[in-house]
């Protein structure tokens, strides 16, 4: 297994292109990987290349002159040899010894066909982003119930409305894009339930109005929901979805200061889809496994901890993006930077970017990161959301553990975080290994402390196949990239 680049970047959403189109611009060679068939991550999320031409998504994107400059730094890159860009390759544990790191993924490229590939350099950078944080309610493991970033994904990734009669829920400020997005492709939003209030926003104005890019993209989504005649209803959420076969309606109450329904405001829409989102957790899968120290991000999450260089508390190993708190592509972009920075430093490569554009990526970061952490005071989870759960609520759809037997392991048995949940009820076992239910249940036992993944050697479900073929990875790795 020899060594194949300087520096490996998991992750190609904006802070994994960053890090690697400025690592390259350094003169590192750079081993790109990303699970997903086209560069980009959620934010700039396309369809895979072969399809590009059959469906149009630019008109639900933003900053595209970034990414398209970003694509073809790649291109060129790649063109030199400088670039080992690997799509389409799921990374599934990352080991560390005294010359570096050993990425070990599986290519999914001719799926269902698998095949193990490790990669090797003295450095690694993991930018894996986050993805949607589930709050259960009864009804929403019903087929129909998405989350929002599905929701979106299967929009931006291939032009497809998931429905014709569509409701959203949750909090934050990702639920406009969405409903914007659905509502200019034609889809009826029956409502945007937003669980905060406005004057969570009000009370603490300081970070918006410091942001104006950001109240200014609110406005236009606003815009384009009136023009559609979207209605959002704040201090609202949807607290139970019904139907048979597939999700028909969805019930949408009233919220107390506290976040529990109000008595007497429940009432029902009918619906073909759903999505439901509660903000982000962070994908930490890789890294609490190297034993890097986190920290509390103060959304509920814990996160990976960095210096103001970007490098995280293992030697070699940075971090950039959504890993190091939820804050959106700008702050991502500007992390990826800062993260490419310190690994030229440490390598003794050409220093770019200069002095100068370093300050301006920690400006940045220093006023993203606060408008972060407005952003998680403005729509936070609510308190009472417990309320609307029954016993029967199934919280981990992959073992079928009921919200009735979660309550129980904290009352009979004094479960105090989901780890011990997961022992006495087996939620978190099952085929996602907790990345769905992990939150909720976590939410629900210990909603004062932020939320950390369990430790897991394998980052995402793989063949024994692809086990057995580990001393071929090698191999398979210079065959892949010739
Ligand atoms: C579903 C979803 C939709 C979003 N849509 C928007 C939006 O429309 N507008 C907005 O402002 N913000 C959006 N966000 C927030 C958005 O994630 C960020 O602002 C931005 O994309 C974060 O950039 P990032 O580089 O940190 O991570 P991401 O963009 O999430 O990129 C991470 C990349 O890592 C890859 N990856 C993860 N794990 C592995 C692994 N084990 N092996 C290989 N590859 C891996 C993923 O495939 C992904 O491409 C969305 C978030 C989510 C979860």
């Amino acid at each position: 297994m020899g060594e194949t680049a300087d520096l490996v970047v998991v992750g190609a959403g904006p802070a994994g292109l960053a890090a690697a189109v400025t690592t390259l611009a350094g003169g590192l060679n750079v081993a790109l990987v990303d699970s997903g068939t086209a560069v980009g991550g959620q934010y700039w999320r396309h369809p895979p290349d072969h399809a590009r031409s059959a469906i149009s998504t630019a008109d639900l994107h933003h900053g595209l002159r970034v990414y398209r400059a970003l694509r073809r730094a790649l291109s060129t890159a790649r063109a030199r040899g400088r670039l080992d860009l690997r799509l389409a390759h799921h990374v599934w544990s990352v080991t560390r010894d005294d010359d570096g790191f050993t990425v070990y993924a599986v290519d999914r490229r001719r799926a269902p066909e698998e095949t193990a590939v490790a990669l090797r350099a003295p450095r690694l950078l993991v930018a894996t982003g986050a993805y949607d944080r589930q709050l259960p309610f009864p009804g929403w493991d019903l087929p129909g119930v998405l989350t929002v970033g599905g929701l979106q994904a299967l929009l931006k990734g291939g032009g497809v409305a998931a429905g014709r009669r569509v409701a959203l829920g949750g909090t934050g400020p990702f639920l406009l894009p969405v409903a914007a997005g659905l509502a200019s492709r034609g889809v009826e939003v029956v409502a945007v339930c937003e669980a905060a209030g406005p004057s969570a926003w009000l009370r603490r104005p300081g970070p918006l109005l410091r942001n104006p890019a950001k109240w200014a993209e609110g406005a236009r989504y606003g815009l384009t929901l009136a023009r559609h005649g979207v209605r959002l209803y704040p201090r609202t959420a949807i607290v139970a979805a019904d139907g048979t076969d597939r999700v028909s309606s969805v019930r949408i109450a009233s919220l107390a200061p506290d976040g529990s329904p109000r008595p007497g405001t429940e009432r029902r829409v009918e619906v073909d889809a759903v999505g439901v989102g509660w903000g982000f957790t962070p994908q930490l899968d890789l890294l609490v496994p190297l034993g890097c120290q986190l920290t509390d991000s103060g959304d509920g999450n814990a996160v990976v901890a960095v210096d103001t260089g970007q490098r995280t508390t293992v030697p070699g190993l940075y971090a950039a993006g959504e890993v190091c708190g939820v804050g959106g592509a700008r702050l991502s972009l500007a992390e990826g930077r800062l993260a490419a920075g310190s690994v030229l430093a440490d390598h003794g490569a050409a220093p770019v970017p200069g002095r100068r554009r370093l300050a301006a990526a920690r400006a940045t970061v220093a006023g993203q990161r606060a408008f972060a952490r407005a952003m998680a005071r403005a729509h936070p989870i609510p308190p009472g959301w417990a309320k609307w759960l029954t016993d029967d609520t199934v919280l981990c759809r992959c073992e079928e553990v009921t919200a009735g037997a979660v309550r129980a392991a904290r009352a009979d048995c004094g479960a105090s975080d989901h780890r011990q949940v997961k022992q006495l009820t087996r939620a978190g076992m099952g085929w996602c290994q907790g990345r769905t239910c992990g939150p909720a249940v976590h939410c629900l036992v210990a909603p004062h402390r932020p939320y950390a993944p369990t430790e897991r050697l394998v980052a995402t479900p793989v063949t024994l196949g692809v086990l057995a073929d580990l001393d071929d990875a090698g191999e398979n790795t210079r065959r892949s990239s010739t």
